[in-house]
C-alpha cells in the first residue's frame, strides 16, 4: 500500500490566513512526506547549476515523472523522504524548488498544523506604507 501523500501546490484544500506568515523552523517534517516535489525547466537548470552538474544528468540521476505525468519531480528515498534531504537539511536550500519555498504560506492541506512546526507571526498592518496606494 502507498504511504499517504500530503497533496501538493494547486490543491483546492489551500486555507490561507489573513494577517499571519508562518517562520518555517526547519523541522525537515515536509521533506519527508511522500508525494511529488515539483521542479519547473527553470528549477532544474538552477538546481544543476548549483551542484555543478549537466542538466541532463541531474534529470536522469535525481528527477522521475510526476505522478499526473505533466512534468517532472525530485525522486524520493526507499523510505520517501526527498532526494535531497541529506544530514539532516536541504542540500539545495538556495535554489530548493517554489513548491518547498511555499509551503506552508502559498500552498498548504487540511491537518497541515499537525504535522509542521512553523511559528505564526503576526504580519504587521502596511496600510498607509509607502507602498500602499493614495
Ligand atoms: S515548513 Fe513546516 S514541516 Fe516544513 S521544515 Fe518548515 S517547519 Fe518543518
Ligand atoms: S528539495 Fe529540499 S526543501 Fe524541498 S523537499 Fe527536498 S530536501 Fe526538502
Amino acid at each position: 500500500m502507498n504511504p499517504i501523500s500530503h497533496g501538493s501546490p494547486g490543491n483546492d484544500l489551500t486555507v490561507l490566513e489573513s494577517g499571519v506568515h508562518y517562520v518555517c523552523q526547519r523541522c525537515n517534517a515536509c521533506c519527508q512526506w511522500p508525494g511529488d516535489v515539483r521542479v519547473s525547466d527553470h528549477e532544474i537548470t538552477q538546481i544543476a547549476d548549483f551542484l555543478g552538474m549537466a542538466e541532463s544528468d541531474f534529470i536522469s540521476r535525481y528527477t522521475r515523472l510526476r505522478t499526473n505525468r505533466t512534468g517532472l519531480s525530485l525522486v524520493e528515498k526507499e523510505n520517501h523522504e526527498c532526494v535531497m534531504l541529506e544530514n539532516g537539511g536541504c542540500r539545495i536550500h538556495p535554489v530548493k524548488p517554489s513548491q518547498c519555498a511555499g509551503f506552508p504560506n502559498k500552498w498548504n492541506f487540511p491537518g497541515w498544523r499537525g504535522i509542521c512546526r512553523a511559528i505564526p507571526v503576526p504580519v504587521p498592518n502596511t496600510l498607509g506604507g509607502k507602498n500602499s496606494s493614495p
